[in-house]
């Protein structure tokens, strides 16, 4: 007989599990979406023709499975023009190859990422900063504090306090509104393992040694200094817009504007689920399976009858980060920026603001990522993103507050000049970051709990509360996918799974 699968989240986690059931079984899901679109975080927003990427989104895995996924859903652009970028192919559904660059502005100069030993550091830096970087380095290479109880720990660890405290501590910091010193260091061995001063130092030889381009996969390289990655034409939403048009061809159904609002289970097993759609309209829906992709503190306060006492105190406990991006329209930079053209335009993908005397985390050029996010003509075309809390100052700012807050910092800082502002459009997400610190430490008791409820799985980022990227996400899909058609109970290898732990959105580990 037909299952039904119900799935909560039209993000990547929700989408490739709809179509991975509709391609292998004869499953039919259904899928709850709560926003008006699908892609979740990873959704594209068009603002008059103008599209904006929350957060900038690299398509790279080093699951081959993932690679070959985006690959078939959407063929890679032949072709190369003569500065190295791809042919924007006639037809619309390519991904591009994009080269990456990524630079810090700090002290109103540039610096490359990873920061190199070359002459522009030397001259940006002074040689009294580099002297006591590189003593601290070796002061923590001698004598490095054990046990590593916080991320100042792990970082002070690898780097040196000078290093550290130059350019990871106060970038950390505006990321997670926290002292280092309150972080757990496992998130920094997520974030960050791998990179180290040896690693980009070997990179750094490495790429003068080797003219060889890279293989897209690039396995052995460290996430962090991967410097090609592919993306969709449109943006990263065209992607997950391909796939719920398949899901949709092949019988498999999402409601748009549809909240999961309660889960009913009995006897170790979800039942049903309720939503509520933008009207207002209540409806329960029975099916034979739940994937559940919405905020883990979200599933545990609606689940009936309600979890025990404790399972209930570590959800209403787990913490986000939120996050909050303006796009911004400008027809040129400032002549700091040093760029090119008449746009002065730079050639990062995204610059990584270590400024402490502004709140702007990074600064997205949407041009840089695809050309064909931008319409209007002869216009830089940013997306200035900002971490913070739900509820605090800066969410709390109207839309014109926000927009005179940002564009004072960006004058400030150097980069622009107000009068050369043009459009702008501002987007909240909320828990864009499942935080490693609140009840974080006793997660274990939610999951003991989830996993007896047969039918439920937990994937995706906030599904898990993991630092997931997309990869990630849609593998953990994947695996829920295949304990379903096998009939698996147990949830352990979705747990488990591990792509490159490495890799994630703020590579500078924070950054
Ligand atoms: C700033 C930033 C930069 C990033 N950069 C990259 C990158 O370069 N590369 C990369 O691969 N990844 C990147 N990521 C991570 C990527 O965005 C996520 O891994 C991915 O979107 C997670 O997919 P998901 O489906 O698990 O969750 P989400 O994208 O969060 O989707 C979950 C969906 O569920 C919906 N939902 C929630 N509650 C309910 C409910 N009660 N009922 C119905 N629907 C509900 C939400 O509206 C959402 O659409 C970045 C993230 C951020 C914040």
């Amino acid at each position: 007989m037909t299952k039904i699968v119900l799935i909560a989240g039209a993000g990547p986690a929700g989408l490739t599990a709809a179509l991975e059931l509709l391609r292998r079984s004869d499953c039919i899901p259904i899928v709850f979406e709560s926003l008006d679109d699908v892609g979740g975080i990873s959704r594209t927003i068009n603002h008059h023709g103008n599209r904006m990427d929350i957060g900038g989104h690299r398509f790279f895995s080093k699951s081959d499975w993932v690679m070959q996924w985006w690959r078939d859903m959407m063929p890679v652009a032949p072709g190369k023009t003569a500065d190295g970028l791809s042919l924007i192919p006639e037809a619309d559904r390519h991904l591009l190859v994009r080269p990456r660059l990524s630079r810090i502005y700090f002290l109103r100069k540039f610096f490359s990422y990873p920061v190199s030993l070359s002459a522009q550091t030397l001259r940006n830096l002074g040689v009294v900063r580099l002297l006591r970087i590189g003593f601290s380095y070796a002061w923590a290479c001698l004598f490095k504090r054990k046990p590593e109880r916080n991320l100042e720990d792990f970082f002070v660890n690898r780097f040196g306090k000078a290093l550290y405290a130059t350019f990871f501590r106060d970038y950390t910091e505006k990321v997670w509104g926290r002292p280092c010193s309150d972080i757990s260091p496992e998130w920094g061995a997520q974030r960050i393992k791998g990179l180290s001063i040896l690693s980009a130092l070997r990179h750094a030889a490495g790429k003068l040694l080797s003219r060889e381009g890279h293989d897209l996969a690039q396995k052995r390289t460290n996430t962090s200094l991967i410097e090609r990655f592919l993306y969709p034409k449109y943006g990263p939403g065209q992607m997950w817009h391909i796939v719920a048009d398949e899901v949709r061809a092949r019988g498999g159904q999402i409601h748009l504007g549809h909240k999961v609002t309660a889960v009913q289970h009995a006897d170790g097993r979800v039942v049903s689920v309720t939503t509520k759609d933008s009207e207002g309209h209540t409806r329960t829906w029975e099916g034979d399976h739940f994937i559940s992709t919405m905020p883990i503190s979200e599933l545990v306060a609606m689940l009936h009858p309600a979890p025990p006492a404790e399972v209930q105190v570590v959800g209403s406990g787990l913490c986000y980060r939120d996050f909050i991006t303006l796009g911004l329209l400008v027809k040129k930079l400032k002549p700091t920026a040093q760029g090119r053209g008449p746009m002065n335009l730079v050639p990062d993908t995204w610059i990584y603001i270590q400024e402490p005397d502004v709140k702007i985390g990074r600064l997205q050029i949407f041009n840089n990522w695809s050309p064909s996010l931008v319409t209007t003509p002869d216009a830089i075309w940013m997306g200035l993103e900002y971490f913070c809390q739900e509820g605090d100052e800066l969410w709390s700012m109207s839309e014109a507050e926000f927009f005179h807050f940002a564009v004072s910092e960006l004058e400030k800082i150097d980069l622009i000049d107000a009068a050369d502002v043009v459009d702008h459009h501002l987007v909240h997400v909320p828990k864009a970051y499942p935080a490693y610190f609140g009840s974080y430490d006793q997660f274990s008791v939610i999951r003991e709990y989830t996993d007896t409820i047969a039918n439920l799985y937990l994937v995706g980022r906030n599904g898990m509360h993991r630092y997931n990227n997309q990869d990630h996400s849609m593998l953990t899909a994947k695996l829920a996918v295949d304990d379903i058609i096998a009939g698996n109970v147990s949830k352990r290898e979705i747990w488990e799974i591990n792509v490159d732990d490495e890799y994630h959105e703020e590579k500078r580990s924070t950054s």
